[in-house]
């Protein structure tokens, strides 16, 4: 019986500035294997379908289990992390590609620097004042505790911002990414101290208001983050701060 294999057509750049190119690979059908082991396994013997040797395909990947979100890539067509896509779910040859909404670095590999730069614009962080122990911190209702739960999975992945329209050569928009840690951050009463930084970045350009509802966020988060419930937050709260900013001038 002939060996079952898997095809993987995959989109290759040799450096940020030139001209993608795909190339194909053949390998046996490893069962319960995800997309980075089939990587791992064409970096064993980088070798097309064609038969050329070629240079190993470079992609990022860390925790394997969907947590640190550096495996994202576009899948057939669709932007998930490639730890968790298995065999099984590919259903034949599996075209594979870096996400589009980010310079590529080399083949699958992007550069996602941009999305920590706007949560350090957002001050998507709560200061302490020393790594000594500070003693229990403030109480926090359990309801306010899930709430801020939903938020906290997000893995920095970048699937919002390459299902966003509003994310595009021509804009700014920091994605949703940072608005939904915005709100998370604002759930803490230490966090909220910093509140009226957090909402100034939103309020500058490329925030809140080059959202245009499109809602591909919420549809592609792999955490089911409900993003669209922190678009209208932040907006509401950026909305009051506006009006509150023209009174006391
Ligand atoms: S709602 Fe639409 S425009 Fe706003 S962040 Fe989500 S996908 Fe982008
Ligand atoms: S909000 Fe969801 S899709 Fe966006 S970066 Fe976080 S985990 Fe990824």
């Amino acid at each position: 019986m002939a060996e079952q294999t898997q095809v993987l057509r995959i989109k290759r750049q040799e450096t940020p500035d030139s001209e993608p190119y795909y190339e194909e690979f053949e390998i046996p059908y490893l069962a319960n294997h995800n997309v980075i082991s089939m990587l791992m396994e064409i970096r064993r013997n980088p070798v097309t379908r064609q038969g050329k040797r070629v240079a190993p395909v470079v992609f990022d990947a860390n925790c394997l289990e969907e947590v640190c979100g550096s495996c994202t890539m576009v899948i057939n067509g669709r932007v998930r992390q490639a730890c968790s896509q298995l065999a099984e779910g590919l259903n034949g040859p599996a075209t594979i590609e870096p996400m589009t909404k980010f310079q590529v670095v080399r083949d699958l590999w992007v550069d996602r620097s941009k999305m920590f730069a706007a949560l350090m614009k957002a001050h998507a962080w709560i200061p302490i004042d020393g790594t000594y122990d500070l003693g229990p911190g403030p109480r926090i209702a359990p309801h306010v505790q899930e709430f801020a739960y939903l938020f906290s999975r997000c893995m920095t992945c970048g699937c919002c911002l390459e299902a966003c329209p509003q994310v595009n050569s021509h804009s700014k928009f920091m994605g949703a990414a940072v608005i939904g840690q915005v709100l998370l951050m604002s759930q803490h009463p230490t966090g909220k101290m910093n509140l009226d930084e957090r909402l100034d970045a939103m309020m500058s350009e490329g925030g809140i208001a080059d959202c245009g509802n499109a809602q591909n966020c919420v549809e592609v988060c792999p955490k089911e983050i409900p993003l669209t419930t922190a678009i209208g937050a932040v907006g509401r709260q950026t909305s009051i701060k506006w009006l509150r900013d023209l009174f006391m001038k």
